[in-house]
């Protein structure tokens, strides 16, 4: 068994959608960057990587690289999961908090462990997402942004 963590964190603007773990959710606002800015699934394939000592997603699909520029980033994990399981690991299981101060993410929770896990070819009950509020403190808490903590674990199944 091997444990990877993820981060990521991503400002809000207007004029953009708000997709988070590939659900998109209703807002006035939406995550600022390269692909959809999908900070949960980021920090996911952080973790993945990490687990699999793959280095990150920065090194896998660089924001300079225009073939990113608007994609879902379900495609990003896709990719990093069969690139995971390329190196000779499988999923076992992933955890997931995803910080922001609005709006409320309880009925969208299952709704995005379900995407994900379809993602992943995994059952979604390997799969957790939380969602925790940042206390009205920093940019999370004054809802300038959303961030996102990742744990995953992966298990050696043949090394490539
Ligand atoms: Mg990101």
């Amino acid at each position: 068994m091997r444990v990877g963590i993820g981060y990521d964190i991503h400002r809000l603007a207007k004029g953009r959608r708000l997709v988070l773990g590939g659900v998109e959710i209703p807002c006035g606002r939406g995550l600022l960057g390269h692909s959809d800015a999908d900070a949960l699934t980021h920090a996911v394939c952080d973790a993945l990587l990490g687990a699999a000592g793959l280095g990150d997603i920065g090194r896998h699909f660089p924001d300079t690289d225009q073939r990113y520029r608007g994609i879902s980033s379900l495609k990003l994990l896709a990719t990093t999961v069969a690139t995971v399981r390329a190196a000779g690991f499988e999923v076992e299981n992933i955890d997931v908090t995803v910080v922001l101060q609005e709006p409320r993410l309880a009925p969208l929770i299952r709704e995005m462990e379900e995407t994900l896990a379809g993602t992943l070819g995994i059952e979604a009950s390997r799969i957790n997402v939380k969602a925790a509020t940042n206390e009205g403190l920093d940019a999370v808490g004054r809802g300038e942004a959303i961030a996102a903590w990742a744990a995953a674990c992966v298990a050696e199944k043949h090394r490539a």
